[in-house]
């Protein structure tokens, strides 16, 4: 999915003006994505001369990064707030299920979307 980096886009408009679908505004002085509009044709990624449209993947670190701060921050909460240091280790228990199953969800979408091949 596209993400649009404030640190490069200039505001210069011609995303805004190349979106098939108007999912991109001007937001005081650069560019933002309505992704409830968006229907990910990536012309506005093709398009930008800054190159600050990005992709998703991208992202992953960042990501997985802040998975584990939640899951760190949970565990020291269900500490905290259970008033036993085991409760840390159920949390993480529970958060590796709770990412096992996206696993789960991502590798089976991915093998639902390989049959839309050609369709
Ligand atoms: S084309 Fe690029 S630089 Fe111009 S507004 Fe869109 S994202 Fe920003
Ligand atoms: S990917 Fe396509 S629909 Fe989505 S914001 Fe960019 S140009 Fe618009």
């Amino acid at each position: 999915m596209p993400w649009i980096d404030q640190e490069t886009c200039t505001g210069c408009g011609i995303c805004v003006n190349e979106c098939p679908v108007d999912a991109i505004s001007i937001n005081i002085i650069s560019a933002e994505i309505d992704m409830a509009g968006c229907i990910r044709c990536g012309i506005c990624h093709d398009i930008c001369p800054q190159d600050s449209v990005r992709h998703d993947s991208e992202k992953v670190s960042e990501k997985i990064n802040d998975n584990v701060e939640m899951t760190k921050k949970y565990m020291a909460l269900c500490a905290e707030h259970l008033s036993d240091m085991q409760e840390k280790n159920k949390c993480l228990n529970r958060m590796r299920k709770h990412f096992n199953s996206q696993k789960i969800i991502a590798e089976r979408t991915l093998e639902e979307l390989e049959k839309l091949e050609g369709n």
